[in-house]
């Protein structure tokens, strides 16, 4: 017997597809919802039934919380994914879609609300072993002595972070204490307007750290269990750009160590679903940061090193089965690496929406492309600019990476700019290619880039 019958996506673009794909190989309908602007999205043709939820804007569609539980009703869908972005991280929408009768693919509302508060989230992970950014104990006193206290205790430089920011906004990193106090006004009242809670907290800053993070699935029947880290430390504006697993450089020992934390962690919040514990990692520390509730962009890295269906094992813990494998049973096997593909300029980032005209994707041994897109297919102006993923594997590192080059080699896209030459360029850098590059290797390598064109050392 399926799972569920029925499962209404509550996405777009390359993840409601990828959604799609899973559902049908696990042999369950699915209801498409799309704005206006996705009308003629292939997945919206390939889904069982579809139902407009509104006009384009975000706000008024793939937000639009009365109208996706509409749809549910009106398809008798049983549960509801929300992929990633949008109503994912959103407990409010997940306590409607459940008190509204349907399953949500994720985890229980309040273990959304708790993870989604960075300080609550904190204090959960400190009483569970998982080691996190030293700093204040939970949010920051309205007295700015105390504040100076703390700072001093930690050690300068400090950053000021938001309890409810997300998509790396509301940080300010603090060299000195005659800067702290302007610092923190700012941000509390950033806070406050941005997110509608202005609580801040403070941590060290850490200068030159590796972005490594842990998947997870845990069931309804007290199972957890990781399937390894990923490293994503090539990052523009706290953007992942390109991710890879295993990350370079961590042993064994160094894995089960966190990875076990981590499922430790998963059992004292009562976790259910897929989940990513992210850390920063510097001097052979990991160092807990957040947690997301769903999800993740970069999933198929692990797909591949592991043999694992993330997405599939989302949708078989939501209709209360029991993991497929236990701990026992993950192995990581070769390397994986994934480049996202965006429709901006590659240099200058702005975007780039419109028809494509040509498109030819790769193929070959060792090559996933999750991409919705398709010759003829016009990327709407309305949404985020990623319009797709390039996924190689490898029995090593150094034959993901060639096959990586060869792949974004076959890859035509005409019509609209991608960010394909910048890719092409990392992997031809000897630092991104020998591995365990920091968060701020390009951002500092775009600088200096930009530099060299407008002194006309380098083509533009
Ligand atoms: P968001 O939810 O907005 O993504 P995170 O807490 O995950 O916020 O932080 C986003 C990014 O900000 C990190 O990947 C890292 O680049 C930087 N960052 C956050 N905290 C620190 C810290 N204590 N030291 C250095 N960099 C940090």
């Amino acid at each position: 017997m399926a799972l569920f019958e029925k499962i209404l996506i509550a996405n777009r673009g390359e993840i409601a597809l990828r959604i799609q794909r899973a559902c049908r190989d696990l042999g369950i309908r699915t209801v498409m919802v799309h704005s206006e602007a996705d009308r003629e999205a292939k997945y919206v043709k390939l889904a069982d039934e579809s139902v407009c939820i509104g006009p384009a804007p975000s706000r008024d569609s793939y937000l639009n919380v009365p109208a996706i539980i509409s749809a549910a009703e009106v398809t008798d869908a049983q549960a509801i994914h929300p992929g990633y972005g949008f109503l994912s991280e959103n407990a409010d929408f997940a306590e409607r879609v459940e008190k509204s009768g349907f399953v949500f693919i994720g985890p229980r509302a309040e273990t959304i609300r708790l993870m989604g508060d960075k300080v609550s989230a904190k204090a959960a992970m400190l009483k569970a072993g998982v080691p996190c950014v030293p700093g204040s104990e939970g949010a920051l006193p309205e007295e700015h002595e105390e504040c100076v206290k703390i700072a001093r205790k930690i050690g300068y430089p400090v950053i000021i972070k938001a309890a409810g920011g997300g998509g790396g906004r509301g940080m300010r990193v603090v060299h000195t204490e005659a800067a702290l106090k302007n610092a923190i006004t700012l941000t509390r009242s950033e806070a406050g307007s941005a997110f509608g809670n202005p609580t801040v907290y403070m941590e060290k800053y850490l200068e030159n750290p590796r972005h490594i993070e842990i998947q997870v699935l845990a069931d309804e029947h007290r199972n957890a269990i990781y399937l390894g880290e990923r490293d994503c430390s090539l990052q523009r504006r706290h953007q992942k750009i390109m991710e890879e697993a295993p990350a370079p450089g961590i042993t064994e020992r160094q894995r089960v160590r966190i990875g076990e934390r981590c499922i430790e962690a998963c059992k004292r919040i009562n976790y259910r679903g897929a989940g990513t514990f992210e850390f920063l990692y510097e001097n052979n520390e990991f160092y807990f940061i957040e947690m997301n509730t769903r999800v993740q962009v970069e999933h198929p890295v692990t797909e591949l090193v592991t043999g694992v269906d993330i997405v599939q094992e989302q949708i078989r813990v939501a209709a209360g089965e029991k993991l497929s494998l236990k701990q026992r049973d993950v192995t990581i096997s070769g390397h994986a690496l994934e480049c996202r593909i965006n429709a901006e300029d590659p240099f200058i980032f702005t975007p780039s929406p419109g028809r494509i005209d040509t498109y030819h994707p790769p193929g070959g041994p060792g090559v996933r492309v999750d991409s919705h897109v398709y010759q003829g297919y016009t990327v709407p102006p309305h949404y985020d600019s990623m319009v797709g993923k390039i996924i190689t594997s490898g029995k090593d590192r150094a034959q993901a990476i060639r096959r990586m080059r060869i792949a974004l080699s076959e890859m035509v896209v005409e019509g609209i700019k991608t960010n394909i030459p910048l890719h092409q360029e990392l992997l031809a850098d000897a630092r991104v290619v020998s591995g365990g590059v920091s968060i701020h290797y390009l951002e500092t390598k775009l600088a200096q880039d930009k530099k060299q064109r407008d002194t006309g050392k380098k083509k533009p």
